[in-house]
């Protein structure tokens, strides 16, 4: 038995050494399996440690493996509540975390509005709004007052957060000016992304990644996004605008939405960015089931269609060397996103402070232009909710859903599930990989 992955330090020192039980040993919940050439990986998802039982080795009648089991929590207490303990390390885990905590992750609508008008839109209906000059100066004031010296990360986020590039350079001169340290990532169309602008990104605003949504080749494409004076080919100009970005050093995400009437014309958009940019490092495109908050843009129907178009598109994209690489974190999440997560806001085009960026504006802690908050509200942002079969899922301490965040009125879908854990599988191979290619050596136990 080999350990691969060390558990998470600080998980490790709340939980201690585990105590004899008087009541018998039962497998964990919390172990998702993968099958290597090797033998089997196990991950323990509250502990973060990944060991591997080399082929014929899981025996549990081996009172050697049986010791490492229990010493590991791969063997728990029968009458152990890992659902509690789970929840007792996250809560620790927050309130170490919390502590002194800066706000250092700013999520910027620099507007509501869009040059796109794509038919699954969730913000589809919401006011549109445009950052003006002097909430500008006001966000980068807040900025500047809010961060306590520590490094600034920016979301450039919207509607189409491009419509407000002004708004966006004035706010980094004046974070540069006032000797702020930042960087930021921008989520866009991609449209307007001309090579003067990719640059300007690069070098005022710090940006590192892009992620850009592509619905087709170029004829979807050209129908789904039905731009607002889009001339005659937005998609050749779109992926000439993901070439400059390249170029300027930024990552490009692209986000391939997957639906159930798309997926042979999204194999054929795999091949062609294969073509055009896998190999690049600075480049990878990665599939997501298509979900909207309210209506049906074409959703599947049957979870496992679902998994196995998703499946297919991933593991193209990955043999022309252009998927995202799988990369497992030795860290224990206690957060879900912005929204639960102290040191994050979100700052609306007029100013207002919210939690989500999902643009809502009845749910609102603040403003710009003065320094307080609606504690209540911001609590209300940290409340869980648990679906029908999170008690018995292994993903359950990596997994939080929030009772205020849309996509928990769907609560948890099989295809949500199974793709939680295929995917969690992958990342757990790719890490074993690399250490047996030489990026850390396996200690023997
Ligand atoms: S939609 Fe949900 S996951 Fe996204 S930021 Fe809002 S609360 Fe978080
Ligand atoms: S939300 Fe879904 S994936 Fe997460 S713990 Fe619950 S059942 Fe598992």
């Amino acid at each position: 038995m080999k350990s691969i992955m060390p558990p998470t330090g600080i998980v490790a020192r709340i939980l201690g050494s585990p105590k004899p039980s008087r009541t018998g040993y039962r497998m964990t919940r919390n172990c998702i399996r993968a099958e290597t050439d090797d033998g089997t990986l196990l991950y323990n998802t509250l502990t973060g440690e990944m060991i591997l039982a080399e082929n014929g080795e899981l025996s549990l009648s081996s009172p050697l493996t049986r010791e490492q089991l229990i010493e590991k929590r791969f063997l728990v207490p029968e009458d152990l509540d890992e659902n509690s303990l789970a929840e007792t390390v996250r809560q620790i885990v927050s309130t170490l975390r919390a502590r002194d905590a800066h706000i250092t992750g700013y999520t910027i609508l620099t507007t509501t509005d869009c040059n796109a008008r794509c038919f699954y839109c969730y913000e589809a209906g919401v006011r549109k709004l445009q950052m003006s000059p002097e909430t500008a100066e006001k966000t980068a004031e807040h900025i500047i007052a809010s961060c306590g010296n520590e490094k600034v990360n920016i979301n450039w986020f919207g509607g189409e957060p491009l419509l407000g590039k002004e708004v966006i350079t004035l706010i980094c001169y004046r974070l540069s000016e006032a000797g702020v340290r930042f960087k930021s990532r921008i989520t866009s169309n991609g449209f307007l992304f001309d090579r003067e602008t990719a640059f300007e990104a690069a070098e005022k605003w710090h940006l590192e990644k892009a992620q850009i949504t592509l619905d087709g080749t170029r004829e979807v494409y050209n129908r789904a996004k039905n731009y607002v004076n889009g001339g005659p080919d937005p998609f050749g100009r779109v992926m000439g605008n993901i070439g400059h970005l390249l170029e300027a050093g930024i990552t490009v995400q692209a986000r391939l939405n997957l639906n159930r009437d798309n997926f042979g014309d999204l194999m054929s958009l795999a091949d062609l960015l294969g073509g055009k940019f896998g190999g690049n490092a600075n480049f990878f495109a990665y599939p997501v089931p298509l979900r909207t908050f309210e209506n049906d843009a074409g959703e599947f129907e049957d979870w496992r269609d679902e998994i196995k178009a998703y499946r297919a598109l991933k593991d193209k994209l990955s043999s022309l060397g252009a998927g995202r690489p799988d990369v497992l974190r030795p860290d224990f999440s206690s957060v879900r996103c912005m929204a639960d997560n102290a040191t994050c806001e979100v700052i609306h085009p007029d100013g207002k402070v919210a939690k989500c960026e999902h643009f809502d504006e009845t749910l609102v802690i603040g403003d710009v232009f003065s320094p307080g908050r609606d504690n209540t509200l911001i609590g209300k942002w940290k409340e869980r909710v648990f679906f029908e079969n999170c008690g018995q899922c292994p993903m359950r301490p990596m997994c939080i859903n929030l009772k205020l965040c849309p996509w928990s009125r769907f609560g948890c879908t099989e295809s949500i599930r199974i793709l939680r854990i295929r995917n969690m599988q992958d990342k757990m191979r790719n890490y074993y990989l690399n250490t047996k290619t030489g990026l850390g050596t396996p200690q023997e136990l």
